[in-house]
């Protein structure tokens, strides 16, 4: 069942919203707003003409503005979606364009180094939100956005210490009317924690997706032809986008690293109960991880359903 929206809101959040980078994210995220009346007028802005070209026949927001301090000039909500790695240089390219007064904020799926490549270059005239949505899918550009993806997906708000509390309540009512449920915390446990959630799974899909292309080719055929007992679902993650997900580990690297090194360390636990035949050890392991699906699926993170809780057509299970 594709979950609903709310009714249009009284009044908007913020008027004028500007979203730099107009992908999967940005393009949900203005669907999402121009759907709840959460901004009045959203303009466009990316860094590719044939983005801003595709936007504007999606007619995804108001106005595509190729320049981007042109985009932000009158934004009481600056959205930055491209990958975190691009952050600084458009840091750089719309400080001296902001509005007195103005919220900004991101997406990025990485906080600590956002907040650290940003802080600096934004004026002391505006209020800086950072934010990452858990949510997404493996879909990259304009055309893989639809208003629904935040709907009961968790959004993170990382403010700085000092952040003006208005501006962090507005950005949390910004998200919740695109049905997310906020929570703040800061730059440095976000990171942690989705190092372990989304960071390191994404780094093993991508390695075991990486080990089965480099198969001879008779296995690498029945790779294939069977990957419905396991492999299928790690080649859907492992099909997210390479620069997004290149920046993510180039930006998170400690967390990551620490992260690697206790998932090795069991990894090495897991292959001497294998090697000594200890059964009852797998079966204890194997039953405390299907406890935690279980709970995910309670806490409505997942649905129940089998074949790993894919659904038909509808949009694909989220990822960052
Ligand atoms: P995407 O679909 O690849 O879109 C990113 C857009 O930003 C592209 O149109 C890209 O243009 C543009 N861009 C790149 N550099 C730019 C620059 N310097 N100035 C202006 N625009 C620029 O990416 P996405 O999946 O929406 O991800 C966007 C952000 O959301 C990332 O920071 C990511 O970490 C975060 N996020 C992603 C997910 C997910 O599941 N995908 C989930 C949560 C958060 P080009 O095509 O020309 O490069």
């Amino acid at each position: 069942m594709i979950e609903r929206l709310g009714p249009a809101l009284a009044a908007p959040i913020f008027e004028t919203v500007a979203v730099i980078g107009v992908g999967l994210i940005g393009s949900s995220i203005a669907l999402a707003a121009r759907r709840r009346g959460a901004a009045k007028k959203i303009v466009l802005s990316d860094r590719s003409a044939d983005v801003l070209a595709r936007a504007e026949a999606l007619r995804l927001g108001d106005e595509t503005v190729s320049d981007l301090s042109a985009a932000v000039r009158d934004a009481d909500l600056v959205m930055l979606c491209a990958p975190v790695g691009a952050n600084a240089e458009i840091g750089r390219a719309i400080a001296g364009s902001l509005k007195s007064g103005a919220v900004v904020s991101d997406a990025g799926s990485v906080k600590g180094a956002v907040v650290a490549a940003l802080a600096p270059i934004l004026p002391k005239s505006v209020h800086f939100v950072p934010a990452h949505p858990v949510a997404g899918t493996e879909q990259s550009g304009p055309e893989a956005g639809f208003p629904e993806l935040f709907i009961n997906r968790w959004c993170i708000l990382t403010p700085p210490v000092g952040t003006d509390e208005g501006a962090v309540q507005r950005v949390k009512a910004f998200w919740e009317a695109l049905g997310s449920h906020v929570e703040i915390m800061s730059a440095e446990h976000h990171d942690l924690v989705l190092a372990i959630t989304s960071h390191l799974p994404h780094l093993i899909a991508y390695n075991i997706v990486g080990t089965a292309a480099e198969l001879e080719e008779h296995l690498r055929s029945e790779v294939i032809k069977f990957s419905a007992g396991g492999f299928r679902d790690f080649t859907r993650i492992a099909a997210s986008d390479p620069t997004m997900w290149r920046d993510v580990f180039l930006n998170n690297k400690d967390a990551v690293l620490e992260m690697l090194g206790r998932f090795t360390e069991d990894l090495t636990a897991l292959q001497r109960m294998i090697r000594r035949g200890d059964g009852e050890g797998l079966f204890a392991l194997f039953t405390r991880t299907r406890a935690i699906r279980r709970g995910i699926v309670e806490l409505g993170q997942e649905t129940a359903a089998p074949d790993f809780g894919r659904r038909g057509a509808e949009p694909s299970e989220p990822t960052a």
